[in-house]
Formats: structure tokens, C-alpha cells, sequence
């Protein structure tokens, strides 16, 4: 049996917006999303075992069954249980370039490539659309990393559909390696200050989508406009973030004396992106923000947005 090795790149969010509530108790959202070249390597093989075993030299990822991509392998066991009794586990080892907590998908990225890898090495034929839905079972952003490239998310992030591609911008990563938010402590703290503005109706809720869907940022991006990209930036979640972590709002607000495109955290941060026309000017902005803060907890990556999700390397 074969092994494979996988690019599993990291996605931003160009436009996040929080429409509502769900019944599920989930949030209604619309975002639009761009993978980054910036990204982590899963190698997977069959270990001939009855187990999954992980591999990672980062300290910070678990080795156990709360890693996503120990749990997307444990998902296609049980999807495919007659396969797994043949073929046994898998050793996963994975490669982590991807700042972890950080905003960036680091663990959804890494359980698509798991399941994109199993539905290779089993021969299982799966499409995208039915790799996607197995996505959607292990979290939201799972069925856009699998796919990737510039998308727009709806629902709880797991509904996509692709916009044209975009991939002559660079993109600046920026994150202080002692700082880290809770994704649901982002979304909560949210809900508690702002969800007298939530759209409770689905009329309401298709009719926000549709909007965004024929806005202006959709159009700044089927003219490939950086200008207007940079310009039209969204994230809700800095109302509640920003204020509660200074440091990130001043280093978006480095980026921006800088005349980058745009700047603006990712997700629910604490990653910030500032975006570049080219990769020269994206190096010198990069390194100068770095001298003028000066800490040496402050790392910064220089990336391209990329038109693919999961591949095979
Ligand atoms: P998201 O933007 O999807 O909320 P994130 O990019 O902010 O995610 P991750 O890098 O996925 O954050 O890490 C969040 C937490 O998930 C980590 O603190 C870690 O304990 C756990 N985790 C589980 N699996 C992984 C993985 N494969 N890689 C990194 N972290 C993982």
C-alpha cells in the first residue's frame, strides 16, 4: 500500500461576518476565504496496526484523539469499517509550519488532508462535494480547506462555493508566539455584545448572503482589483478582539502605516494579514515592521495566496 504526502495549506479570511444564530446553536455566517501557500506537510502511511499513531515535533499539537487529523483517520474507519479491517491504521506525521491557535485553520487544514490522503491510498474515488460533506462532520472550515483557493462560506462555514481564483497577491502573516485566542471564547464574548444585531429570520439571513455574494468585495475579486480587496477587508469578530488585546490592533495599525493593500486580523485572530502587491515589497514591510516593534515574540511570514486547497506533493 502506498503512502502519500500532502501540501495542506493555511486559509485567511478576507471577509468574516457574523449574520445570526443557528438552532444548532452554531453562528450563521458569511465569509470569504483564501488559501495561503503558508502551509504544513502530512506524510500518511498504513501502519498495519489496529491504531492511528501520530507524529509532530511541535509541542503544541496534542498526539491524541482530540487532534483533528487523528479524528478525520478515525472517522474514515468508521465510514469504511470492511476497508479498515483490511488495511489496518495509519501512521500520520505531520509537519507543522502553520502557527498553531493562531486563526489560520492549522488543524481543519490538516484533517482534509487526512481524509484527502485515506480516499487516495484506499482507492475510495470520493468527489470533492462528498469529501467536503465528511468534512463538515469534523468542523466548519474542514470542507473549505479541502477544496480551497478563494471561496465564499456560508451556513457555519462549511457551504462553498468558489469565486475566481486570486493568486498575484502576497500576503504578510504576523503573530506574537506568547499570544493566543480561543476561537469560542471569541465567539461567545461576540454573542454576549452584539446579538441584538443578529438576524433571526431565514428570509433575513439569504437575503444578508446574497448580498455579500453580489458585493463589492466579490467583484474587487472577479477583477483580480488588490486595491479595492485591500480596502473592502471585513473580520466582525476585531469589534471583540481588538479591544481586549491591544497589541494586535497596533500591529495592524504598523501594517497600515506602511501603505500595504489592507490589513486586518484573521479569523479569530491572533494572527494579522497585511496584503502586498508584490513579493519584494511584502519582504522589506515584513522585516521593517519587525525592526519597529522590536519583540522578539513577533514572527512574521511572507506568503501567496494559492488557488488549491489539499495536494498531493
Ligand atoms: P480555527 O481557525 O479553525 O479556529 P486555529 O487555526 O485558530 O483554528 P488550530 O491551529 O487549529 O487553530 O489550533 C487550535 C487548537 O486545536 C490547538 O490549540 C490544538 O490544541 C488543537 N489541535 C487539534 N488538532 C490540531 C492540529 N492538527 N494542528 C494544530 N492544532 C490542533
Amino acid at each position: 500500500m502506498q503512502s502519500y504526502s500532502l501540501f495542506a495549506p493555511a486559509k485567511i479570511n478576507l471577509h468574516l461576518e457574523i449574520i445570526g444564530h443557528r438552532p444548532d446553536g452554531y453562528h450563521e455566517l458569511v465569509m470569504i476565504m483564501q488559501s495561503v501557500n503558508l502551509g504544513d506537510v502530512i506524510h500518511l502511511r498504513a501502519n498495519g496496526k489496529d491504531e492511528i499513531r501520530l507524529f509532530c515535533q511541535n509541542p503544541e499539537v496534542p498526539l491524541n484523539n482530540t487532534n483533528l487529523a487523528y479524528k478525520a483517520a478515525h472517522l474514515m474507519q468508521q465510514q469504511f469499517p470492511k476497508l479498515a479491517q483490511n488495511f489496518g491504521g495509519f501512521d500520520i506525521v505531520i509537519e507543522k509550519n502553520i502557527p498553531v491557535a493562531a486563526g489560520l485553520a492549522g488543524g481543519s487544514t490538516n484533517a482534509a488532508a487526512v481524509l484527502v490522503g485515506i480516499n487516495l491510498m484506499w482507492s475510495l474515488g470520493l468527489t470533492q462535494p462528498e469529501l467536503r460533506d465528511l468534512g463538515a462532520l469534523l468542523g466548519s472550515d474542514v470542507p473549505f480547506c479541502i477544496s480551497g483557493g478563494t471561496a465564499i462560506a456560508t451556513g457555519r462555514g462549511e457551504q462553498i462555493e468558489p469565486l475566481p481564483d486570486l493568486s498575484d497577491i502576497w500576503v504578510i502573516l504576523a503573530k506574537y508566539s506568547n499570544l493566543s485566542v480561543s476561537t469560542p471564547w471569541a465567539y461567545n464574548s461576540y454573542r454576549e455584545q452584539f446579538n441584538h444585531l443578529y438576524i433571526s429570520d431565514s428570509q433575513g439571513i439569504n437575503q444578508r448572503t446574497r448580498q455579500v455574494h453580489s458585493g463589492d468585495l466579490v467583484k474587487a475579486i472577479s477583477q483580480r482589483n488588490s486595491e479595492q480587496i485591500g480596502a473592502l477587508l471585513y473580520n466582525d469578530l476585531e469589534k471583540v478582539v481588538l479591544p481586549e488585546f491591544p497589541t494586535v490592533k497596533a500591529l495592524i495599525d504598523a501594517f497600515k502605516a506602511e501603505n500595504v493593500l489592507g490589513s486586518m486580523m484573521s479569523g479569530s485572530g491572533p494572527t494579522v494579514f497585511a496584503l502586498c502587491d508584490n513579493q519584494n515589497q511584502a519582504e522589506a514591510i515584513a522585516n521593517k515592521v519587525q525592526k519597529t516593534i522590536n519583540d522578539s515574540n513577533l514572527h512574521c511570514w511572507v506568503a501567496q495566496m494559492c488557488t488549491h486547497g489539499i495536494i498531493k506533493q
